[in-house]
């Protein structure tokens, strides 16, 4: 497995993981594939993906088999290229007869052999394009000839239009109008070809099919590289039909024809084709299993007159048997002139395409210019043979059992359409080919199905679950991942067709009952519950967030994955341990949904509507990318939702928890459109509310504090605001390169700030450490801080002169915190870390961090401590988030980085906020303007009670 992923599918192999696909398959016989489960038990599992529509006989027919066992001992050729292959010959001419017959035609077919689908495509249209080259060169011969009439001296009337066209001068010569109109007429025969396909088309990834392939992920990067296609949709379709002849003057092309009239010379336009082909699926398979409509039928038919270009019916995947018939085009009508076959001709063994070509249609060369290596060998063609007598043996016993089989999908396919119109949108298909469609889940009362469909990926989740929890193997079309392609083998059961529908019936009812969690426990290795719990809620009520008077818009992420079971309540059926493997898997495609907004008033009785943009990410996953500095993917996510959000109308973005700190503070944002915030300018802000309302009754000034995550930009403005009013601090860094020097660098700062207030004569205010720092510089010789910044002067004076005092302790330790009465935590850390015996007795210990520094857990033993979560503030309304992301927040909470955000889209604040490094003076604004709107710290709470 890993090696197929190292070596094979590096992407791939993630998203087959993602949603239980990653399976090896060791054996294969009839309707099933065997895989072996974690005991290597052998586990059998009833395929209806069918190899894409390539094994009609099911796998390693026995049938066909027996015939390649004797082929084998019979040692028959396999590589005799370039001599009279006898068993190609047989086939086609096997199919030529079966052609004509369902057809019902006269003219003969040539065949042109390749190895699987798309190549068999791309000769198709090299076939075309012969045909065509060679006709346009006999136009061009022609056209020389007809110019020779210019040679006759006569008079040349141009019109204005052909003059421009030629690019020719007033009153040119004869020899000029006859040089410009070789140039013109060349110009033209030598522009590319079109070719006409339909909107849902799939007809191969080779360079040219893939161009002709309408699902943009296929054919986009190509661009450059590009074909001419034109995919037309059936209303393009039918409207080219309308105009008859006029669609031949718009998708065709011209050329100017010298002619003689009343003894002058005039031009007369010449029509010729230039829709090199009209490519077409009489049922689109990979673009979603739709099959062509009796208008698009009649459509194509009359196109193609008008046009007068071939129909190349691609039956890659509808014909050899699957739809009943040789080729699904001659049941639904259509009048092709190429058919392509491939994919279960080959009757489950061997690669084997052919291009079977009317004869009227053939230009003879080509098949001396095409060959390869693999196309015609004895091999494959033997056994396509074999195949095809099969199906046609017993008056066509084979194809009359496709016919009924798909009825019996028909009928109970619709009958579970009918029992869930709410989740089944439409049910298509024909002989062994079906296609399920679902409806959109995006506004399901499921979040993480809301998720699943801005993913695309609602088919693929359902095919993990069908594979992981009844065995069912099935996969979504290639271009539609809503629909569910079924295509079995003629041999599948009744009873596997019962079993089939009754898992899907489950499927559809954990969809109604937005039960997530039923859908994806099985991917994750849990057993089926054996009901399917109702999920949808009650209250219908559409947030309409059209009378709010401003948007803001936050950027949030997972605390940790157990908090899916609170934002997707069908999720509580899941293990803590299985919803981190459902996070870890899913994690290659990060799209959501913007949670449902919320309404935040201001007590002014303007309002927010405040909208979360959430990234399903942990902090723990954050963190290690963070270790890893492996970044890029998860700032574009930030990036994709800061765009979103401007899209959308918000006037300012938060960046909540962990995507402040991997966008360095909002800075690596690439955004001009809307208003960055971290939100850490009144978290600080509050905190120190915090701390100071729990400290009323003491006097600061003779209590040592501690500030963890000194080195950091919030830790780093605390440790300004509150370290010169405390007797003494105390600045611990994590062991990251360069802790210790950002730590000195606000330890100068702070020195700097006290010395500036000395200067100013304020110092009479002063207490605590900024009152003891000014002592010692009041005592200093003039000139002891010459030659440094004067911070780091201050520094070394107080390090030489009074070194038997503490002022500001630097430290990596977090042991550190035993000197000190307050703590301050604004570390980044993805678990709580701080060591509780190490706290003094009575301790007050603030932590506005998400997730946590200090575990609840741990608090438990030690209510002598007072903590304080200082980061949550109480609305003016009492407003809330929807109870499935408030995470630690009560009714009428937010935490103070999302205030921040609302507070500045109250205030249409211009610009970005808490961007990149905060300040003291900001604190104190954004301060201001909290108290303005009424948004105060949420009341002081006991241990852990939030
Ligand atoms: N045409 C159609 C209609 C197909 O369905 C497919 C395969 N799904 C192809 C062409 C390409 O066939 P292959 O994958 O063998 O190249």
């Amino acid at each position: 497995m890993e090696s197929y992923a190292a070596f094979c599918k590096p992407l791939l192999t993630r998203a087959l993981a993602s949603i239980g696909l990653n399976k090896a398959y060791h054996r294969a016989s009839g309707n099933f594939l065997y895989c072996k489960d974690e005991n290597g038990q052998e586990v059998p599992i009833l395929d209806l993906l069918g190899g894409y529509g390539a094994t009609l006989l099911g796998h390693n027919s026995p049938l066909i088999r027996e015939k390649i066992k004797c082929y084998l001992d019979e040692e028959i050729p396999v590589h005799n290229q370039f001599s009279i292959r006898k068993p190609a010959a047989m086939l086609a001419e096997r199919l030529n007869e079966l052609l004509k017959e369902e057809t019902a035609t006269n003219g003969d077919f040539v065949f042109c052999f390749a190895s699987t689908g798309a190549e068999s495509m791309e000769v198709a249209l090299k076939s075309v394009e012969f045909t065509r080259n060679a006709q346009l060169l006999a136009l061009g011969q022609e056209m020389a000839q007809v110019a020779n009439i210019l040679d006759n001296e006569a008079e040349v009337v141009l019109t204005q239009e052909q003059r421009q066209q030629l690019k020719l001068e007033k009153d040119p010569t004869v020899q000029e109008i006859k040089l410009a109109l070789s140039a013109f007429n060349q110009f033209q025969l030598d522009s590319k070809p079109t070719f006409l396909a339909l909107e849902h088309a799939f007809h191969g990834k080779m360079m040219v099919t893939a161009n002709c392939t309408h699902g943009a992920m296929y054919r986009d990067y190509l661009k450059r590289l590009k074909i001419n296609t034109l995919f037309l949709s059936p209303a393009q379709l039918a409207e080219f039909v309308e105009m008859g002849e006029k669609a031949n003057d718009i998708l065709n092309s011209w050329l100017w024809l010298p002619q003689e009239e009343n003894g002058q010379i005039v031009l007369t336009k010449k029509a010729f084709r230039t829709v090199a082909a009209l490519l077409v699926e009489p049922i689109q398979g990979e673009g979603g299993v739709y099959p062509l409509s009796t208008e698009q039928v009649t459509g194509i038919n009359r196109l193609k007159q008008i046009l007068g270009c071939p129909i190349i019916a691609d039956e890659v995947q509808t014909g050899s048997g699957r739809c009943g018939f040789l080729v699904a085009s001659s049941d639904a009508g259509i009048d092709a002139d190429y058919y392509v076959l491939s994919k279960a001709l080959g009757g489950g063994y061997v690669k084997i395409g052919v291009v079977a070509i009317r004869q009227k249609s053939f230009t003879p060369g080509f098949d001396v210019i095409q060959s390869s290596t693999f196309g015609e060998d004895d091999f494959s063609c033997r056994v396509a043979l074999d195949y095809i007598n099969l199906l046609y043996a017993d008056q066509r016993k084979l194809l009359t059992q496709v016919t009924q089989l798909g009825n019996e999908f028909k009928t109970r396919l619709e009958d579970l359409k009918e029992q869930y119109p709410d989740v089944i949108q439409e049910v298509r298909g024909k002989g062994l080919i079906w296609g399920v469609e679902f409806c959109d889940v995006i506004n399901s009362d499921s979040y993480i199905l809301q998720n699943i469909a801005v993913q695309g990926s609602l088919g693929y989740v359902i095919s993990g679950h069908l594979l992981c929890g009844s065995h069912i193997r099935v996969a979504p079309s290639g271009s539609a991942a809503n629909v569910i392609r079924v295509e079995p083998s003629v041999f599948l059961e009744l009873s596997q067709v019962i079993r089939f529908i009754e898992a899907l019936s489950r499927v559809c009812l954990a969809i109604r009952h937005a039960n997530a969690g039923f859908i994806v426990a099985p991917v994750l290795g849990k057993q089926l519950p054996s009901v399917v719990a109702d999920y949808r809620r009650r209250e219908t009520e559409q947030e309409d967030d059209s009378t709010a008077d401003y948007k803001a818009a936050f950027v949030n992420h997972l605390i940790s994955a157990d908090w899916l079971k609170e934002v997707d309540p069908s999720f509580s059926l899941l293990s803590d341990e299985e919803m981190t493997l459902f996070v870890e898997n899913t994690s290659f495609n990060l799209a959501t949904k913007p949670f449902k907004p919320a309404r935040i008033r201001s007590a002014n009785g303007q309002s927010v509507s405040f909208t979360l943009y959430p990234i399903p990410v942990t902090s723990k996953m954050i963190k290690s990318a963070l270790a890893q500095n492996d970044l890029e993917r998860l700032r574009h996510e930030i990036d994709v939702r800061v765009a979103q959000a401007a899209q959308a109308g918000n006037t300012v973005v938060g960046l909540g928890m962990f995507t402040s700190i991997i966008t360095n503070n909002g800075k690596s944002v690439k955004n001009n459109q809307i208003n960055v915030t971290t939100g850490n300018t009144l978290t600080v802000g509050m905190g120190i509310e915090a701390l100071k309302n729990s400290m009323l009754n003491r006097d600061i000034s003779q209590v040592r504090i501690t500030v963890i995550g000194g080195a950091g930009n919030i830790g780093r403005v605390y440790a300004e605001i509150l370290g010169p009013q405390f007797l003494e601090m105390t600045l611990i860094g994590s062991h990251n390169h360069g802790s210790v020097r950002k730590m000195n660098e606000v330890k100068y700062q702070i020195y700097q700030n006290i010395y500036e207030q000395f200067m100013t004569n304020s110092q009479s205010v002063m207490r605590g450490l900024a009152k003891r720092v000014v002592d010692c510089l009041s005592l200093m010789p003039s000139g002891a801080l010459a030659g440094k910044p004067v911070g780091e002067a201050i520094d070394h004076y107080l390090n030489q002169h009074h070194s038997d005092q503490v002022f500001i302790r630097i430290s990596q330790n977090i042991s550190d915190i035993e000197h000190s009465d307050v703590i301050v935590c604004a570390a980044n850390a993805s678990e709580a870390f701080i060591p509780v015996d190490k706290i003094k007795r009575g301790g007050i210990v603030c932590d506005i961090s998400v997730p946590h520094n200090l575990s609840d857990n741990d608090l438990i033993n030690r209510p002598d401590i007072q903590i304080l979560r200082g980061g949550i503030v109480q609305t003016p309304c009492h407003d809330s988030l929807d109870p499935r992301v408030r995470a630690y927040l009560g009714e009428g909470q937010l935490y103070a980085c999302m205030t921040e955000t609302i507070l500045l889209a109250l205030e249409q604040h211009k610009g970005n906020f808490s961007y990149g490094n905060i300040s003291a003076k900001q604190v104190l604004d954004i301060m201001a303007i909290a108290k303005k709107h009424h948004f105060t710290l949420s009341e002081i709470k006991g241990n852990s009670s939030l």
